[in-house]
């Protein structure tokens, strides 16, 4: 990163990302100084030759910027100490995400560069995009608040691209963000506890957009549809997207069929039918995002749709993992809460429906509207007995008390069924119970799956 040569840079929060922004920074010949609360990220940052030193007893007078690292409070109500040092300096607070963003301008400024903000669909989106773009050959790097941080990806460079997730702290930090196109999906009051207000949240979320090349924005909630209103006024050009409203102008889905229109007229791009990893209108939003995002860096419609057909999803989010006859098992392990679970339940019509773990608050009672589709229940892990009383009389149940035992069980149930149907760990609890974490039972589901007779896998 050489926009920071000969200057002198602090930086607090060894962690990963913190680790690689320093050396980045390092690298490019800037004098960084890095701290962290936990003695042992400083040693190793030390042993990685990265110089150290509590950020108290420094010369804040010769620092040029203060680099914070993802995960260190901000925007919180309180934020950490570190923060009031730079303010009462006059020293800029940034992340990795600006770092990128100056690397870019000064050496590949028109190398395309998609960033993507929302509450729900950040990662599908993101991972979509990068998807479409790697199929069709093109030269991808895919990071920021989802895999790799970005100071660790390939260097800015014309014909490279970007697809680049940002939390609302990566763009608080990022104050020149400017992508090719950025993309915000939607917007719900969520990590209020973080931002304080959703009014708060909202703004810094929109300056991801209104600092866009070309700004795509989900209208299918009012904050997003205001914040689109807004900085098209200001001169930002605006591709809406909805999934369920037609658009005069935009990329709109109309049942599973995604639909491009300009000027009134409109036409179907790509149907989303017979994609099995795109289920449900939340992907029809997802999927226009990243549409509108392909065509506004130049990819063709059939390389588009050629991408679509081909994405393999991602793991442990309604993924289908495998298939026996009319059956396919879906491993849906981030569904952490009964909001998260919505969208799988949505999206399939006979579930046999595997959930539990460690209840959250509410339970599965905002998930009765869905209940009709559920076949049988099978409830593994501390939640069982709640949701067993939750379920009543409404839908047929089991308690399984493991994963392995529920999905032996449903897998024999679904076969018996005759018609088509879903096997689906989509838990809407948290894993700690049983799992490490959701990942880790998202695996076990998998494993217990593959060793079931009969069963064709769809992942490797
Ligand atoms: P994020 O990265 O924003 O957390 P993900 O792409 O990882 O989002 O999706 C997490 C979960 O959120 C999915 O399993 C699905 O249940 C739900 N989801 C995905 N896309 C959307 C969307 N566009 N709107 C609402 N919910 C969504």
């Amino acid at each position: 990163a050489t926009t920071f040569k000969g200057k002198t840079v602090a930086l607090f929060g060894l962690g990963g990302s913190g680790l690689a922004t320093a050396k980045a920074l390092q690298a490019g010949g800037a004098n960084v100084i890095a701290w962290d609360d936990n003695p042992d990220s400083v040693a190793r940052a030390a042993a990685e030759g990265v110089p150290t030193q509590d950020l108290r007893e420094i010369d804040w007078s010769s620092v040029a910027s203060f680099v914070l690292s993802p995960g260190v409070p901000l925007t919180h109500p309180k934020p950490h100490w570190t923060v009031g040092f730079a303010r009462a300096a006059g020293v800029e607070i940034i992340g990795d995400v600006e770092i990128f963003v100056r690397e870019r301008r000064a050496h590949a400024p028109d190398c395309p560069f998609i960033a993507i903000t929302g509450t729900n669909g950040k990662s599908t989106t993101t991972a979509l995009i990068a998807h479409i773009l790697q199929a069709s050959g093109r030269d991808t790097q895919l990071g920021g608040n989802i895999g790799r941080a970005v100071l660790t990806l390939d260097p800015p460079k014309d014909g490279r691209f970007f697809v680049v997730e940002c939390s609302s702290y990566q763009i608080d930090l990022a104050p020149t963000l400017n992508p090719t196109a950025g993309i915000l999906l939607n917007l719900t009051p969520d990590h209020l506890d973080r931002h304080g207000t959703m009014q708060h949240y909202a703004d810094v979320k929109e300056r991801l957009v209104a600092g866009a090349k070309t700004a795509i924005v989900g209208i299918d909630d009012s904050y997003c549809e205001l914040i689109g209103d807004r900085i098209e006024r200001a001169g930002t050009k605006v591709i809406r997207i909805s999934k369920r409203q037609p658009l005069a102008n935009g990329l709109y889905a109309e049942g599973s069929r995604i639909m491009r229109a300009d000027s009134g007229a409109s036409a179907p791009l790509v149907d989303l039918s017979a994609i099995q990893t795109l289920r449900g209108s939340h992907n029809a939003q997802n999927a226009c995002a990243a549409i509108a995002a392909c065509l506004a860096v130049g990819v063709s419609e059939g390389e588009i749709r050629k991408g679509l057909q081909s994405f393999p999803g991602l793991k442990h989010r309604m993924q289908p993992v495998g298939r026996r006859g009319q059956v396919l098992f879906v491993n849906d392990s981030k569904a952490t809460n009964a909001d998260a679970a919505a969208p799988a339940l949505s999206s399939y019509e006979r579930i046999y429906w595997i959930a539990g773990g460690l209840p959250k608050e509410g339970g599965i009672a905002s998930l009765a509207p869905l209940f009709p589709r559920i076949v049988k229940a099978y409830l593994i892990g501390e939640a069982a007995s709640a949701f067993a009383a939750q379920l009543g009389d409404r839908v047929p149940y089991e308690i399984s008390d493991r994963l392995e035992r529920a999905v032996a069980h449903a897998a024999a149930d679904a076969d018996q069924d005759g018609e088509a149907s879903a096997v689906m760990l989509s838990p809407a609890c948290a894993s700690f119970d049983q799992y490490k974490n959701f990942e880790v039972r998202g695996d076990a589901f998998v494993t217990h799956v593959a060793g079931l007779e009969g069963v064709t896998m769809l992942i490797e």
